[in-house]
């Protein structure tokens, strides 16, 4: 039946995209004409096939997402490489090592109505030593006469031919049963975000700051309200204060409002009580008193947040102690300053005189936004596609490392895993950054770029 397998819905895929760990990816392995290609695209359904038709992007544009009973994975079709290897039977092999070295499970395809030829052992060699699982399609089984076609494949000792038409449609149902039970186990659902409930809020800065005021000035407007399940009633942990209508939990305000007053080690305990709250924040909201030059500890808070992939807010309070001179030059020290969190929306405000409590509220939706941004598979491979051919990474050693594709490993912070052919070095890395930040925005989040490199 042509309808064997239809595309999940919109909803679906958006809840099956809170998994914890990066998509896993499935290989598609063979020698040419075996319908590589149609198998990928009845994996994927219409849906982007009809991307696929943009000219001239097609051979770089090589991985897609897919879901398959609730399951993301990623479709990676080797037929899009091009190795430089000489004849076929070398091309090949290449490929499988490739997909060997990338994947978590290799689909294996060849043609049935043809059989298991020399190329065919060749590969299947290479899978075999690999150890990785393996799952044999035999395609072109378009019709119930042909499945004996399908059996004789047994013979390549790589466990059963799953007897599939990637033209029709016939069998594909069974045949992505069979990958996903060879997938490894989905990692564990991040505790963090499943918690439901208000938007969770550090409020973090050095001393004197005026973290206090900031509390005192947002729960005396508005409503605020003890919460007295995380702690005690004599040491409440946290608060719930309602801004614009919404409900928003400050965490650890007991040890912002305690005023202690530590000598030894305060730094010390300033720095644990910034950690642990930062561990049950969402996002972080730093405050710089405006009117001083900005401090280490300011800078090292701001790196703390940054290492632990919140999301930033910073907040500039004392606005109302700020003249020309001052203001003037505050610019140019943030410019230099704090050049690792440009993208942070900032709010210059004073917890005296009130100077815009109302734009907290939108810039914390801001950093959130960035933060829960997904890119989908197809556009963030045309990116990397234009970026590599615009501006590629410089030779070293004869060499030019090249990012094959890119996969988006999770969210909040948006993490990304780059599959390459070298060693992408520090400053092409933070170039990256800087134009993944410019196509896709991503304010108010630090961005976690890892590369799986394939010497
Ligand atoms: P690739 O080179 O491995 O990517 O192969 P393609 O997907 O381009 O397919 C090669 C040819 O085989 C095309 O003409 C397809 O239409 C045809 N083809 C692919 N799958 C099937 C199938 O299940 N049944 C039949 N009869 N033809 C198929
Ligand atoms: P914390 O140690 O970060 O909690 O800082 P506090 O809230 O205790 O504030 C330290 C000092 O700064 C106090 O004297 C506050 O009155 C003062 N302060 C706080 N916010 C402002 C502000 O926006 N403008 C001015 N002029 N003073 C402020």
């Amino acid at each position: 039946t042509v309808s064997d397998y239809e595309i999940e819905t919109a909803d679906v895929v958006e809840d099956v995209a809170a998994d914890a760990g990066p998509a896993p990816v499935v290989a598609v392995v063979g020698r040419p004409n075996v319908g590589k290609s149609t198998l990928v695209n009845r994996i994927l359904g219409r849906r982007e096939a009809v991307v696929e038709d943009v000219p001239g992007v097609t051979r770089d544009r090589v991985a897609y997402d897919a879901t398959w009973s609730g399951r993301r994975f990623t479709v990676v079709d080797t037929g899009g490489w091009l190795p430089d290897a000489a004849g076929l039977a070398a091309a090949i092999a290449e490929q499988a090592r490739l997909a060997v070295d990338l994947a978590d499970v290799v689909m294996f395809v060849v043609d049935a109505t043809v059989g298991a030829t020399d190329v065919d052992e060749a590969v299947v060699e290479i899978l075999r030593r690999s150890g990785k699982p393996v799952v044999l399609v035999a395609n072109k089984v378009d019709d119930a006469g042909t499945e004996a076609d399908a059996a004789m494949l047994w013979s390549l000792g790589i466990g059963e031919p799953h007897p599939v038409s990637a033209l029709h449609g016939r069998g594909s149902g069974d045949l992505l049963d069979a990958v996903l039970e060879a997938l490894p186990a989905p990692a564990p659902r991040e505790t963090f975000g499943e918690q439901g409930g208000p938007t969770r809020i550090a409020l973090l800065g050095r001393p004197n700051v005026g973290k206090s005021s900031l509390l005192n000035r947002l729960a005396g407007e508005n409503r605020a309200v003890v919460d007295a399940v995380a702690g005690t009633t004599r040491d409440p942990v946290d608060e719930l204060i309602e801004l614009g209508g919404r409900t928003f939990r400050f965490i650890d305000t007991a040890g912002i409002r305690r005023r202690h007053r530590e000598n030894q080690g305060a730094d010390f305990y300033a720095t644990l009580r910034t950690q642990s709250a930062l561990e049950r924040a969402e996002v972080a909201v730093v405050l710089v008193d405006a009117d001083e030059p900005l401090a280490e500890q300011d800078l090292r808070i701001v790196s703390m947040v940054i290492d632990s992939g919140r999301a930033l807010v910073i907040a500039y309070n004392k606005w109302d102690l700020l003249d020309e001179e001052r203001r003037h030059y505050l610019e140019r020290e943030i410019d230099r300053q704090l050049h690792n969190a440009r993208w942070a929306p900032r709010v210059n405000i004073s917890a005296k005189t009130g100077r815009h409590m109302d734009r907290f509220v939108p810039a914390i939706d801001t950093a959130l936004d960035g933060w829960n941004t997904r890119v989908p598979t197809s556009k963030l491979n045309q990116f990397f596609a234009d970026l590599v051919n615009s501006h590629p990474h410089p030779v070293r050693g004869g060499k030019q490392p090249r990012v094959l594709f890119a996969t988006q490993a999770g969210v909040r912070p948006p993490r990304f895993v780059l599959f390459t052919s070298g060693f992408l070095e520090e400053g092409y890395r933070r170039f990256i950054e800087r134009r993944l930040r410019e196509e896709f925005g991503f304010a108010g989040t630090p961005l976690d770029i890892a590369m799986k490199i394939r010497e």
